[in-house]
């Protein structure tokens, strides 16, 4: 779908996959005006085909759009775009469990020119490919680089933003992480390096106390993290399942305080791609240390459970969390 100053959203076409031209002064390639979102459709135990909460992802796209100066593509035309890429694929058949229909939807500058401005037109794409499940193997916790160096966002700039850039700028840090042997990087604030933020494309959770007794904590939003929908729904999903939920602000020395004293007892992550991963050991250049038992915790592992059933349809969607498309 294209948008054209003084014209508005016009020229929908649906297209077999195929590669596009670009003009090599293309204002994105030179000024970074892309963003982009990524949501799944789950083969439903019913043999329909659902994807989870897309009207959501709209609502992130136009926040996206705003912050990069370009324009709102309407939430309706969002969601039509996707129902009309499913409806293609609908003879999809996982092969494996816990495989789904990745979604990509996408929005960039299309002007040509070389002056810094907004482009005065864009391009709204949606590509879709099958992806297999994010552990293969069964879930394993991952390791994470506490990077101090680099920071992901700062205040008042594109942190809570789903642009391209912001990857860009972390592709260092995500390279410093492998170097110092871990899976991921997490992300602290930009003034005192010291709260915590994110973990590569996923949100962190905290988990205090064992039981139905645990408090769970998640960093508040502050502008500089992206506001995940996984981790929304986690907020409505743990309270659900009756924990005491808190967004507040968690520093790295309340983290590595919390393992030693045995307070803090489950760390994970949340993200549309691996739904809940656990983080199992945290490196950092004030030190090493493990999470818990090292192992996925008990209640990473009912949440992860809980919210894989309602996205595949076992389980009642009491939040109509699920748009139904085929
Ligand atoms: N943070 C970042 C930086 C991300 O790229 C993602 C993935 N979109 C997330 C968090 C998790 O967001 P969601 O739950 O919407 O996938």
């Amino acid at each position: 779908i294209r948008w054209t100053e003084g014209r508005g959203w016009h020229d929908a076409q649906l297209q077999p996959y195929a590669p596009i031209e670009i003009d090599p002064a293309n204002m994105t390639l030179h000024y970074g005006q892309a963003i982009f979102e990524g949501l799944k459709a789950y083969r439903q135990t019913d043999g329909s085909i659902a994807t989870f909460r897309p009207e959501a992802n709209a609502e992130r796209f136009q926040a996206s759009a705003r912050r990069l100066a370009m324009p709102e593509l309407p939430v309706e035309t969002f969601v039509e775009a996707v129902e009309l890429l499913v409806q293609q694929e609908q003879n999809w058949v996982p092969n494996e469990p816990e495989q789904s229909l990745y979604l990509r939807p996408f929005m960039f500058a299309t002007e040509v020119g070389l002056g810094v401005r907004p482009s005065n037109s864009y391009l709204f794409m949606l590509i879709a490919s099958p992806a297999g499940a994010y552990f293969p193997g069964g879930v394993k916790p991952v390791s994470v680089w506490l990077s101090e160096d680099y920071v992901r966002a700062a205040p008042g700039g594109t942190g809570a933003a789903k642009c391209a850039g912001n990857y860009a700028a972390s592709l260092v840090a995500q390279a410093e992480a492998a170097a110092k042997g871990c899976d991921q990087v997490v992300w602290l604030d930009a003034a005192e390096h010291r709260w915590v933020e994110e973990m590569g494309g996923m949100n962190l959770y905290f988990v205090f106390g064992e039981g139905k007794d645990a408090k769970i904590v998640t960093p508040a939003l502050s502008g500089a993290l992206l506001p995940g929908i996984t981790r929304a729904s986690l907020l409505q999903l743990a309270t659900d399942l009756g924990y005491a939920v808190e967004e507040r602000k968690i520093s790295t020395e309340e983290w590595k305080q919390g393992n030693a004293d045995g307070t803090l007892t489950e760390v994970f992550a949340c993200g549309t791609a691996a739904v809940i991963t656990p983080v199992g050991s945290v490196k950092s250049q004030g030190g090493d240390w493990t999470v818990g038992a090292g192992e996925p915790g008990p209640v990473t592992t009912e949440l992860r459970k809980a919210l894989l059933a309602i996205q595949g349809g076992q389980a009642p969607d009491t939040h109509g969390w699920l748009h139904k498309i085929v």
